[in-house]
């Protein structure tokens, strides 16, 4: 049952075949077969059974929607009331938030929810900081397809559960890549929506301006369900947007004759791994015969988003790494003198080293005659990087790349190399930085047999068209469907 997509999975729900204790009992099963991938921080039986049990009630109060009962995997950077949350950090790791995100509430089994079961708090690099899910205070997130390899970052453990069917669906962040990248890595479907289409209250901060929630499965259909239940307006989240509810799903049928699909050529030089170049030309040949046209066009600035990036993120990640003191949140030393030292001593303890690089980068960024001279100028930059965006959309409806200039690297190959890890999020960060949708789908695998994701990037809220496009193409291929050897999960 675990190899069933969302809408049948849902059929099952509905017409009594299958009850969600069943299906909670199946998987709980099944992830704890699979406890050597590191995929979940916490997983508790009772509460999620408890919750199984609400659901299947509700089914029989006939008061249930299409995902009643259907169990998701929570990044452990969202809060929850239920489960520690503990944005895989020393300093949270006995967390216990009094409230839900508001994800987590539009999910589950509130009285507002869509009644989904959470299944477990998956694992996430500390503070969605990273690009391998290596930096997390559990231990790194294996790949399921070759546990050697990383899941990618810092959503690895939802991607990696998704990936060995411990689980239809999962959550995830992306400040930079983080839904796209995983995925990609893992083999399976994850969007990043619009900024501000996702509500961050109760999503634990890493850069504000550019943390954004989405959705990871294993096709672009199951993502769109799960996108339309879990989007809208949040007045608690001054950055949400405000705009009707959408039916992500509208597009699906659409075909994709004609659409013209831009290819901005920065994204296809010669730092793009040969495997991952014929992966993508070869998806984009699939696309070409279904009727889409393919445009040339450039993103100049594509570049300069490292840089920008790599000042912007730290620099808000400093400021909202603060409220972590030892007094409001978390971890607090046993042993200190005076205040100051208690401060010193609890972050010390609290975090790892890459929170810590990024604190100090980002206070040194935004420090007094630093600030003109680095972050002005990346905030410069990040304007012009959305500009290039802009003039592409006139020339294309949707834009295809490569998510990743490689497929997943070995565990321990690049950590002691933070600037290695950095250049690997060439082809996410810039759809960040301008805020725009995107979208990783499996096209292929690579080296070692290891999955490649092709990226569509969207124009400002138009996550329903490029989850079109997606499914159009996963009509025609298989890759999405194809599972790890060794998962028992075909
Ligand atoms: N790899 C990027 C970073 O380390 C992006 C992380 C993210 O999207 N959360 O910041």
């Amino acid at each position: 049952m675990h190899n069933l997509s969302l809408t049948e999975l849902s059929a099952q729900l509905a017409d009594g075949t299958l009850s969600s204790a069943e299906l909670t009992t199946h998987l709980l099963g099944r992830i704890a077969e699979h406890a050597d991938l590191n995929a979940f921080i916490t997983v508790d039986r009772e509460i999620s059974l408890m919750q199984a049990r609400a659901a299947d009630e509700r089914r029989a109060a006939g008061t249930a929607g299409p995902l009643t009962g259907i169990p998701v995997a929570h990044k452990d950077i969202f809060a929850t009331r239920e489960f520690r949350s503990t944005a895989g950090s020393r300093m949270l790791e006995n967390y216990r938030s009094p409230f839900d995100a508001t994800v987590v509430e539009k999910l589950g089994l509130g009285p507002f929810g869509a009644g989904m079961v959470t299944i477990g708090k998956a694992n996430c690099d500390e503070f969605a900081m990273g690009s391998s899910n290596e930096n997390s205070y559990f231990g790194p997130v294996k790949n399921p397809w070759d546990r050697r390899a990383i899941s990618g970052g810092t959503s690895g453990g939802s991607a990696a559960a998704v990936a060995a069917g411990l689980v239809p669906v999962a959550t995830g962040t992306d400040t930079g890549g983080s839904i796209r990248q995983p995925a990609s890595m893992c083999g399976v479907t994850g969007i990043k929506p619009t900024y501000g289409r996702v509500s961050r209250w109760g999503m634990i901060a890493f850069a504000s301006s550019l943390d954004q929630g989405g959705v990871l499965a294993r096709s672009a259909a199951d993502c769109a369900l799960v996108l339309s239940h879990m989007a809208g307006f949040d007045a608690r989240d001054s950055t949400s947007v405000e705009r009707v509810p959408e039916d992500f799903t509208r597009e699906l049928s659409r075909p994709v004759d004609g659409l013209r699909i831009g290819l901005p050529k920065e994204y296809f030089g010669p730092g793009v791994s040969p495997d991952v170049a014929r992966a993508v030309e070869e998806a984009l040949k699939e696309y070409k015969k279904l009727g889409a046209k393919l445009v040339n066009l450039s993103l100049p600035r594509t570049d300069l988003s490292i840089p920008a990036y790599y000042v912007i993120a730290p620099a808000e990640a400093s400021s909202n790494l603060s409220r972590f003191d030892g007094v409001r949140y978390g971890h607090r030393a046993a042993e200190y003198g005076d205040l100051l030292e208690m401060y010193e001593q609890t972050r010390a303890e609290g975090f790892g080293w890459e929170v810590k690089r990024r604190i100090l980068v980002g206070t040194y960024v935004l420090s007094h005659g630093y600030y003109d001279a680095y972050y002005l100028q990346a905030q410069k930059i990040r304007r012009l990087i959305a500009e290039d965006f802009r003039a592409a959309f006139r020339q294309c409806d949707v834009i295809a790349t490569p998510v990743s200039p490689t497929v997943a690297w070995d565990i321990g190959e690049k950590v002691d190399d933070p600037v290695a890890n950095y250049l690997a999020d060439v082809f996410t960060l810039s759809v960040s930085l301008a805020g725009l949708p995107g979208l990783s789908l499996p096209c292929g695998f690579g080296d070692k047999g290891r999955p490649i994701g092709l990226q569509l990037i969207g124009d400002y809220f138009a996550e329903a068209r490029i989850l079109g496009a997606a499914h159009q193409f996963q009509k025609g291929t298989d890759w999405h469907t194809r599972a790890p050897g060794g998962t028992g999960h075909a």
